[in-house]
């Protein structure tokens, strides 16, 4: 077998930040914008709400405990930069497939605040007849007059994370909500958005066992829910908190990483004999189509684009991937005086992107890679691959074996450009070294964490900089 059974950092877009490419990015990233789409694709957008009321040790992406004014003013510098973003010439020929509200807490944000952004969606931006608007809560924040005032705004789809019923684990995780609340928060959930609701849970937990693991998926399945989504836990892509309180022997260490892609893998198994399977971390009662700006367009061809909304948001460009600036404060700031909201951009044209994806996804038309005549280049890796019996293909179909879903995660690496390779191991080695994480073991290395060792690092894989400072008194 030549793919180890290693667990790759799962919270990547591709393609990678190159953090050499120095340039005035809003010029780079208004010059992409200026000129249209070369080839039809999907089309959606990014909305980054980054406030929470509590903030989970294990969470990685840009979030702000806030307030009241704080989140107004946020609010309207997002009005703010949606108008400013319709004027764009390769904005004004798109017509959204999907636009996902994501956080941070969204559930945060008043029925009045949700339905003046989506007011303003709908004024100045072309949908599609079915356009997915799909929003993320907080189990303890959301009633049942909210959830029906977001669904007459038009949010059509909602999504809340669970990680784990397991009291213990949620509490060393500082999981908040209560089961009651959880509890309460799917029955609302499916009440009023029915087919069109789900929760995230995550495996590999620190301190969880198979067990755990099973009485997890099955209160899932019998929790009321429509649909799950379920992820194996990543330890790169986590917060130094958490690496410290190994380190300190205050939270049970992890599940080495060949032990917890079996793990994962026997999760699928599971829970394939009860629901449907639609990729590698979705499932549901009825065949419910997963979230489709994840799953469609951000691990989707390098033809489907989204453009990025909110302080630290990700936007993908055909040729361009790019990040607004990760700061809540500076963000509002900037669009008061009328300056660009962009930090960060890397030019190069990802034409293997849906291939990349293809293990998270399942399956993968190979006339994808012909559309854009790269099928030559790849075709080597792919036959080694299937020599390997890690895929077949079926009339240009190409799918998992039960070998290749097990090791989907190094899969994904099979499919990087070199280019890409070069990036991903730089990042992959700084962020382990600097977060004081051995990946191959799953234990924290000599010395300390340092606090701010995410800040310039995780800009380039999908957590922008956390604001350790707030993060470290709230929780
Ligand atoms: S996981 Fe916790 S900290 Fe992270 S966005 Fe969700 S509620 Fe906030």
């Amino acid at each position: 077998m030549t793919i180890p059974l290693t667990a790759p950092f799962e919270s990547f877009i591709y393609p990678f930040f190159d953090l050499n490419f120095h340039a005035r990015h809003d010029e780079v990233v208004q010059a992409f914008l200026k000129t249209p789409s070369l080839s039809p694709g999907l089309k959606g957008m990014y909305i980054h709400v980054p406030f929470c009321e509590t903030l989970c040790h294990f969470c990685p992406f840009y979030k702000i405990v806030g307030t009241d004014d704080r989140i107004e003013n946020y609010v309207q510098a997002l009005e703010t930069e949606l108008r400013m973003r319709a004027q764009e010439p390769r904005i004004l020929e798109w017509t959204f497939d999907t636009i996902y509200i994501g956080g941070g807490t969204p559930s945060l944000l008043t029925v009045e605040q949700v339905s003046r952004l989506l007011s303003i969606i709908r004024e100045y931006f072309s949908l599609a007849t079915v356009c997915e608007i799909s929003m993320e809560l907080e189990a303890k924040s959301i009633s049942e007059e909210q959830l029906l005032g977001f669904k007459e705004a038009g949010v059509t789809r909602v999504s809340f994370g669970v990680q784990t019923f397991h009291p213990k684990i949620r509490k060393s995780l500082n999981l908040t909500p209560t089961l009651e609340q959880i509890d309460s928060a799917i029955a609302l959930c499916a009440r009023v958005f029915p087919n069109a609701n789900n929760i995230d849970m995550i495996v590999g937990l620190p301190g969880q066992t198979n067990e755990d693991m099973y009485a997890d998926i099955d209160a899932a399945i019998h929790s009321g829910i429509d649909s799950l989504s379920i992820y194996p836990m990543d330890y790169i892509m986590t917060t130094p908190h958490l690496i410290e309180s190994f380190r300190q022997g205050k939270t049970p260490l992890p599940p080495t990483a060949p032990n917890m892609m079996q793990m994962f893998y026997r999760a699928r198994n599971y829970l394939k004999q009860y629901w449907s399977e639609d990729n590698t971390y979705c499932y549901s009662r009825l065949g419910i189509s997963p979230c489709r700006y994840m799953f469609d367009i951000v691990y989707g061809s390098y033809a489907n684009e989204y453009i990025a909304i909110g302080a630290s948001a990700y936007g993908l460009l055909q040729g361009l991937v790019y990040q607004n600036i990760p700061d809540e404060a500076e963000y509002v700031k900037r669009l008061r005086n009328g300056l660009s909201t962009v930090h960060l951009s890397s030019p190069y044209h990802a034409y293997e992107k849906g291939l990349v994806f293809f293990p998270k996804i399942g399956r993968y038309d190979l006339n994808d890679l012909r559309r854009w005549d790269y099928l030559d280049l790849y075709q080597n890796r792919i036959d080694r691959l299937r020599n390997d019996g890690l895929v077949t293909i079926t009339e240009n179909i190409m799918t998992l074996t039960p070998e290749g879903e097990l090791r989907y995660g190094p899969l994904m690496l099979e499919f990087f450009s070199d280019n890409q390779k070069r990036l991903y191991n730089r990042i992959w080695r700084r962020m382990s070294t600097q977060l004081g994480w051995d990946v191959e073991t799953s234990r924290p290395t000599e010395g300390t964490a340092s606090q701010e060792s995410l800040g310039g690092l995780s800009a380039m894989a999908i957590g922008p900089k956390p604001r350790l400072d707030r993060a470290s008194t709230s929780v």
